[in-house]
């Protein structure tokens, strides 16, 4: 499975749910796939989706928000394992983690990740958050279902080919008025 064809799956899941997705390539490929408001685009700031998500998914537990859903990628989980151990930690049932793990810094000339050797999903089973494990988009898709149906904190460790989809636009929107439309449609969304 491409990354693109596993973004495609989660965007299908997550037509009204917020969504925090980590830095450079993953974020620019999700704006491809569709570019809309409850989407939050983490650009530059690597290592911080599950704790972003974490923070959201706690402030919108009890409301009409059901789920808090991130896209983490392997490399970024492993600049910031604390983030995490922390949602394990707080255990946020609200809370859903798909880990998109290609084994390689795909932005960065695809040098490998700690993940080449390392099972990521063991390590989230090791503080306490749920894991599911999907290769392709059939089981994605029903990995996600699952997620949204029963109580988390959720990790879905999701297998994906190393590589970037070509084509893809940069992502030059401002990130102070992209939060602040982030930061909108999650308040219409609760009121
Ligand atoms: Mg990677």
């Amino acid at each position: 499975m491409k990354r693109i064809e596993a973004l495609r799956t989660i965007v299908d899941a997550t037509r009204d749910l917020p969504v925090v997705a980590t830095c450079a390539a993953t974020s620019r490929e999700l704006a491809s796939v569709e570019d809309r408001d409850n989407n939050l685009y983490l650009l530059d700031a690597m290592g911080l989706a599950i704790s972003v998500g974490t923070g959201i998914a706690q402030a919108t537990a009890g409301t009409s928000v059901s789920r808090t859903v991130v896209v983490e990628g392997d490399g970024s989980l492993l600049m910031n394992p604390g983030a995490a151990l922390t949602a394990g930690y707080l255990e946020p049932e609200n809370l859903v983690i798909v880990l998109l793990d290609n084994g390689v810094y795909a932005s960065t000339a695809s040098i490998p990740t700690h993940a080449e050797k390392l099972d990521l999903g063991r390590i989230a089973e090791s503080v306490d958050l749920k894991v599911l494990r999907a290769s392709n988009t059939t089981e994605l898709k029903e990995a996600l279902q699952t997620s949204l149906d029963q109580p988390g904190p959720w990790f879905i460790h999701t297998r994906t080919e190393p590589g970037n989809e070509p084509g893809t636009k940069l992502l030059l929107i401002d990130p102070v008025v992209h939060g602040d439309r982030f930061r909108r449609w999650l308040t219409d969304r609760i009121s």
